[in-house]
């Protein structure tokens, strides 16, 4: 498969459409508006930056033609017209979702797979909306896809196992690692593990059984692990864990998420990003 339309130029979006067109796809960026698409040259800037920092082998010529496989548009028709396989991106609300899957299954050629890069709706919430179920299924990235590089391969049970196999392909050819989930799970592998994990370590924290620093250095010594908890943490930063936490039926999630409020977000220190979070940066 070669030419690839990613739905919204966020995040992820922008990401998956970069790491695509540096590996040698055609692909086409679609977004709501001409102003939006207009942010994608400030995109590439801290992408190309960020390749050429992490991966050796990465040089301005490659990454400048990457940017020369990527074309823009607004027109979803337009975006669509010859597309081998769509890849969704837009934001994690099933409304948009669905309203986005039935206007692209009404304009898409019969060849077009379908695969959403949702990370907490199953594919079978969406397979309703699309016109071609047995083609559609899930293709979830991580954050920095070019060095957190799986491709999380997940059908809903009408998805057909060629299909499937294209796409683990697909991925491959991205610079992937394909993971194939053979069956609907909540979080897929990755969220499967990391979040009970992340939980873990702030109950330690709430129960004042150990400092963030000394929970992180268990961790580390002893599994050899890169990272702790709360340097994952601060990678997240604080926003997500917070709006996880705040209305839980857990006390303790409630706990952790009022802690992170008052002695973290209300003082600026929101994560990584900001240079102040469980750490300074
Ligand atoms: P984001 O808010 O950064 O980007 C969403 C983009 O979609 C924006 O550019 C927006 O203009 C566009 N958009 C909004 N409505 C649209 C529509 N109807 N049609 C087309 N584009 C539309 O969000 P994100 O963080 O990139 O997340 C996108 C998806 O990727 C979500 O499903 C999310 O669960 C998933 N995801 C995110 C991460 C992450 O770490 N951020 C990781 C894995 C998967």
């Amino acid at each position: 498969m070669q030419n690839l339309t990613v739905l919204g130029t966020g995040v992820l979006g922008s990401q998956i459409i970069f790491q695509s067109a540096y590996a040698g796809k055609d692909v086409v960026a679609y977004d709501l508006s001409d102003e939006i698409l207009a942010k994608l040259p400030e995109r590439w800037d801290y992408l190309k930056a960020a390749y050429l920092r992490d991966l050796p082998d990465a040089t301005a010529e490659k990454l400048d033609a990457a940017v020369s496989r990527i074309r823009a548009t607004s027109d979803l028709a337009d975006a669509l017209s010859d597309a081998d396989i769509v890849i969704e991106a837009v934001p994690e609300s099933l409304e948009i979702k669905q309203q986005t899957w039935e206007k692209v299954s009404a304009l898409a050629p019969e060849k077009t797979i379908f695969a959403t890069n949702s990370s907490t709706l199953l594919p079978s919430a969406i397979a309703p909306f699309v016109d071609r179920s047995a083609k559609f299924l899930a293709l979830h990235f991580a954050n920095e896809v070019w060095k957190f590089n799986t491709g999380e391969v997940m059908g809903h049970p009408g998805t057909d196992p060629e299909v499937f196999e294209q796409v683990a392909r697909f991925a491959e050819e991205i610079g992937m690692v394909p993971i194939r989930i053979m069956k609907e799970q909540p979080g897929y592998v990755l969220n499967s593990l990391l979040v009970p994990f992340l939980d873990a370590g702030a109950a330690l924290f709430v129960k004042g059984v150990a400092t963030p620093a000394d929970i992180d250095k268990t961790w580390k010594i002893a599994t050899g692990s890169p990272s702790g908890p709360f340097e994952i943490f601060d990678v997240v930063g604080m926003m997500t864990p917070y709006y996880l936490g705040k209305d839980s039926a857990d006390p303790v999630k409630r706990e952790f998420a009022e802690i992170l409020k008052r002695d973290y977000i209300d003082r600026g220190r929101l994560g990584k990003g900001s240079g102040h979070g469980f750490y300074d940066y």
